[in-house]
């Protein structure tokens, strides 16, 4: 038996946080003297002393810890493992938000080159086998959004998340101030989709939109509707898929293989919802002569192939075109979902 002293020295945690774990029952001393209420503890509790001493170090929540400590190396290994990506999640997140600010305050306004604009187009069909279209899409000047509503009041749900953005098509865009719209923005999207649901969250929608600045494309994202980007004849998609696959993949659960035909492949880590309220991701992309962008919900890319997107992309010249080769492609497939697309270029503004 050790002391308390001499297992804290032995373990590299404090007294204090033996005490501590005692109390919630991560690690019970082997023994409490009953007259002196001192604590023994036995050397077979180092390993797993030191394992809680080395979890809190990763800044693992207690209960968390608990969990892992009960289980057998192998699980606790896994465990581990997708405690460390929710935390890299998380990071990301703010990694984007950090880019996006340090952009605001470092960019120079683009004097040098040429006027930019968007040449758009946007279709929303209902494909081949739902009974009707839940899906919105829409395209203007400065607003692209496609939006992907489920649940009884899906339909009503997309249409209020976008309609809730279209007021950033007549706003003034100063320097500096994207970001405090995009909020605004989020904010109204969020509630009109919670007054649509009236407090189910078994309705709601993903969203998916990019808002034109004049040089850059600022992208506001929740749920498995994507954007894409093709930029010298290569599509990257930079939106990043909120599904709990997707969540498992990352954590490696799951092969990437396996994923595309899970069965629960389409339900959704965050969405705007009647439900609690999720934080969407936002990105800024600089914008480059010639770079066609894509939107669109599940129903393309559920049954065409990214191979097949970029080549359908790269050949068909008009926005307008492009989506509709896309959305027959879709049904082609058979259509098994409502499908919408969104296609920009940026082109250089007629003088
Ligand atoms: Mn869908």
């Amino acid at each position: 038996m050790l002391t308390i002293g001499a297992f804290a020295k032995a373990s590299r945690l404090s007294p204090k946080a033996l005490r501590l774990y005692d109390e919630l029952e991560l690690l019970r001393p082997a023994r409490v003297d009953p007259e002196t209420g001192y604590r023994y503890y036995a050397v077979e509790q180092l390993a797993r002393a030191r394992l809680v001493a080395w979890l809190r170090r990763l800044g693992m929540p207690l209960a968390s810890i608990r969990q892992v400590c009960a289980l057998e190396p192998a699980a606790a290994a896994r465990e581990i493992r997708a405690h460390w990506a929710r935390v890299e999640r998380e990071t990301a997140v703010r990694r984007d938000l950090a880019a996006f600010l340090v952009d605001h305050l470092t960019a120079e306004p683009r004097k040098d080159t040429a006027m930019l604009e968007l040449r758009y187009s946007a279709h929303s069909d209902t494909g081949r086998v739902r009974p009707a279209n839940q899906d919105t899409a829409y395209a203007g000047t400065r607003l692209l959004a496609v939006a992907d509503g489920f649940g009884p009041a899906g339909a009503p749900a997309s249409s209020a998340a976008v309609e809730a953005l279209k007021f950033l098509e007549s706003e003034e865009l100063p320097a500096g101030s994207v970001l405090n719209l995009l909020e605004d923005a989020v904010r109204g999207a969020t509630e009109a989709v919670r007054d649509v649901a009236e407090g189910s969250e078994e309705v709601g929608t993903t969203l998916t939109a990019l808002l034109w600045t004049g040089s850059r494309l600022a992208l506001v994202h929740i749920g498995d509707s994507r954007a894409y980007l093709l930029r010298d004849g290569g599509l990257f998609l930079i939106s990043h898929d909120h599904t709990v696959v997707r969540a498992m993949v990352d954590e490696g659960r799951l092969d990437p293989e396996e994923a595309t035909t899970h069965p629960q492949r389409a339900l959704l880590l965050k969405a705007l919802s009647g439900g609690a309220p999720a934080v969407p991701d936002l990105k800024l992309h600089d914008a480059l002569p010639g770079d066609r962008y894509l939107l669109c919900s599940d129903g393309l890319y559920g049954v065409v192939p990214d191979e097949r997107i970029e080549r359908l992309l790269a050949s068909v010249p008009a926005p307008d075109g492009a989506v509709r080769a896309l959305v027959d492609e879709a049904n082609r497939a058979g259509g098994p979902d409502n499908v919408s697309c969104v296609v920009a270029d940026v082109v250089e503004a007629a003088a």
